[in-house]
């Protein structure tokens, strides 16, 4: 029996590998939208239990929980992946399930959730992060074929010496080596048009940004990063958290921010807002 056993793996890979390889032929990339989609999947909570780091106290608060939005931006020209996670989808148990990492839960991994609404990382056109932090970059590789859009400063960062807290490199480093787009403009058009912006908002990292979106019937829309984490340090006017990359940037960014929001008359996504994250529908629903 025991001499069997290498054979039956070996016919195990060779069966896994081919089902694979089958069901990457199957893929047909999805036909681009007539208009501009947002697509919502759930990548989980992070189970902070005080708002201490925000000057928050939890009596202010709606929730001290934080949710992990991945996002995914379908234009007739292209896709843009915001956004991707905190738990990396191969820290899942194989099948799926839920996995926890530190504080964080996610009930499935990303890429599965992308394929319910039709998309392969191999349809990415464009990859794009508000921010270098672990809980926004977790599938970052899985994206490395597309063109990374970043600011010189974040990219800089994420492959400098020093290691990120929590936020481990081999999540991303394979971006080292992709088409990389150098943003040199406070406001970048990803497909020409003025539907996809996205826009530096720098503090919270040196090179933070966030994504502005024309949509057609929802309007204009635009996801925050992580400027705020909760909707309450933008009434209350809290100072920004001490463990900002810069506070003073921060806090300058959070009022042009405020004033882009009031002139061009767009709505702000908190992403880590749980109470507001929670009411929007996910993946494969989708705004446009
Ligand atoms: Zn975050």
């Amino acid at each position: 029996m025991r001499s069997k056993l290498p054979i039956f793996i070996g016919t195990a890979l060779a069966l896994g590998v081919s089902a694979g390889l089958a069901r990457a032929q199957a893929h047909r990339p999805p036909k681009a939208p007539a208009s501009l989609r947002v697509y919502i999947f759930d990548c989980g909570v992070i189970h902070t239990t005080n708002g201490d780091a925000y000057s928050l106290k939890k009596e202010e608060m709606a929730s001290t929980e934080m949710s992990i939005p991945c996002i995914l931006v379908a234009h007739p020209k292209g896709t843009l992946m915001w956004d991707n996670g905190d738990i990396p989808d191969r820290a899942f148990p194989p099948g799926g399930g839920p996995a926890s990492l530190g504080v964080v839960t996610q009930d499935k991994p990303l890429l599965p959730q992308m394929a319910a609404a039709g998309y392969a990382a191999s349809d990415i056109t464009y990859l794009s992060m508000s921010h270098y932090h672990g809980d926004h970059v977790a599938n970052a590789n899985s994206f490395a074929g597309a063109t990374w859009l970043v600011r010189k400063v974040e990219r800089d960062r994420m492959f400098s010496t020093e290691p990120i807290v929590r936020s481990p490199a081999e999540n991303y480093n394979e971006l080292k080596n992709s088409k990389t787009i150098l943003l040199d403009k406070d406001e970048w058009d990803v497909f020409g048009d003025g539907a996809v912006v996205i826009k530096s908002a720098p503090g919270h990292s040196p090179g933070h940004q966030v994504l502005v979106l024309n949509l057609a019937s929802t309007g204009r829309t635009m996801l925050a990063g992580d400027l705020y984490h909760y909707p309450q340090e933008r009434t209350l006017h809290r100072q920004p958290p001490t463990t900002e990359f810069s506070v003073e940037q921060s806090a300058a960014s959070r009022v042009m921010i405020e004033e882009y929001l009031k002139r061009t008359k767009t709505e702000i996504w908190i992403e880590h807002d749980f109470a507001a994250n929670a009411k929007l529908k996910k993946a494969p629903a989708y705004y446009e």
